[in-house]
């Protein structure tokens, strides 16, 4: 332990206390399972927070990353690269949106899109004091446009002002959305699954009603898929579920399975009436070691049909967590979809979670009171048996 414990000293000398970390320092991976240096070994029920959905160690994906780190690695947004329009094809096929612009992190799509919400706007009216309607207990990321449309008061009371008109509504309250919109109104902003702030689905009529407010005012409907999305409820993008389509949307987290991109996409129509040449630009984003991963992940997904294989395991998921939820007193509710999902305690959860790393089972938090289970989406109905053995022993 001695030499992870100095790790852990360093880092806490070095690093911004910007995370209360937990006592680990991981090696490696492989499949299901990650390593700490001390070659302990652990069941993963996080995949770094939505992003290895593909699992670790797998081979296809490490090949086609290393033979694009060998071929070419950047060139800028000045040139084509073709793997970027071979990513581009891959996720306009996997959404049905018509427009991509790549990024390097989930924060960087948000901005995108709300950059796109008000040039929409302008171009229609000329006028600049726009209005965006997001949601309480939302999460967009942390750099200034994407907190100021978080909703957790908290994250945003130090850094105050935020950008300017921006008001909250409540998800799945239809009429806290209609009482905001006016006809500054250039956006309505959700997670399609508030990941962050609860493992809160958006419910199938808010989602349509919202639809319905957006056609009928000419709004953009903006929907952040960074978690919820690339198959992680069953389908490539949760909103899929419904039959309705965003105008705007966010990718990130599991889009590169661990090398960092992120992209938001837009339908033609938004496409032609936004941004253009000059509006927005990136250095890193859409470069040629992204896309490659970015291909390779679509690829894999088809080949082995991942999101079929998230509505099984994701169910057999909700199934035994139903059981532990019915078992225990203090776990007050169990929901969420496919792989994300999350039981809610009346008390903090930190001590479970930290008894789980000792039994070796990787699990994280959503909030203070609730457990949330966001694993690799290749996990088999054996590693759920695993994990649900593992966790009634901390409970
Ligand atoms: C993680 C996340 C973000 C921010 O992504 P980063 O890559 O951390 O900037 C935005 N929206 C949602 C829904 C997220 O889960």
């Amino acid at each position: 332990m001695g030499m992870m414990q100095d790790y852990i000293e360093e880092a806490e000398r070095d690093l911004l206390h910007t995370y209360n970390r937990y006592q680990i320092v991981f090696d490696h991976g492989d499949g299901v399972r990650l390593y700490d240096i001390n070659g302990k070994d652990y069941l993963d029920f996080v995949s770094g927070i939505g992003v290895f959905a593909l699992g670790y160690g797998n081979k296809e994906y490490n090949e086609a990353v290393k033979s694009q780190v060998d071929k070419l690695l950047h060139t800028s947004n000045y040139y084509y690269n073709v793997p970027a329009i071979e990513a581009a094809k891959a996720i306009k096929k996997a959404s049905g949106m018509d427009r991509v612009f790549f990024t390097n992190s989930g924060a960087e799509a948000v901005e995108g899109a709300l950059k796109t919400a008000r040039k929409y706007a302008y171009l229609k009216d000329g006028k600049t004091d726009h209005e965006i309607i997001a949601m309480e207990h939302s999460f967009h990321g942390r750099t200034f446009g994407a907190l100021s449309v978080t909703g957790t008061p908290k994250y945003r009371e130090a850094f105050q002002p935020m950008i300017g008109n921006i008001k909250f509504a409540e998800l799945n309250d239809i009429e806290s959305v209609k009482a905001l919109v006016n006809e500054k109104t250039c956006a309505i902003l959700f997670e399609t699954v508030q990941g962050e702030g609860g493992i809160h689905p958006a419910d199938e009529a808010f989602i349509k009603e919202v639809r319905k407010i957006c056609n009928e005012n000419d709004i953009l409907m903006m929907l952040d898929e960074i978690q919820c999305g690339m198959g992680r409820i069953g389908e490539y993008y949760a909103w899929q579920r419904y039959g309705v389509k965003p105008d705007v949307m966010t990718s990130a987290k599991a889009l590169g399975c661990g090398v960092p991109v992120g992209a938001f996409m837009m339908t033609e129509k938004v496409g032609q009436n936004s941004l253009v040449a000059g509006d927005h630009g990136t250095t890193y984003g859409g470069n040629p070691l992204g896309g490659a991963a970015i291909v390779e992940v679509f690829r894999q997904f088809e080949e082995r049909k991942i999101t079929d294989h998230v509505k099984e395991v994701g169910q057999y998921l909700y199934e035994k967590l139903d059981e532990v939820a019915k078992a225990h007193d203090d776990i007050k509710d169990h929901r969420g979809v496919g792989l994300l999902q999350g039981l809610e305690f009346d008390h903090p959860v930190a001590d479970i979670i930290n008894k789980a790393l000792d039994k070796g089972l990787v699990l994280i938090n959503a909030g203070t009171n609730i457990i949330r289970f966001i694993p690799p989406l290749v996990i088999e109905k054996s590693d759920v048996d695993e994990m649900i053995d593992k966790l009634n022993s901390c409970l």
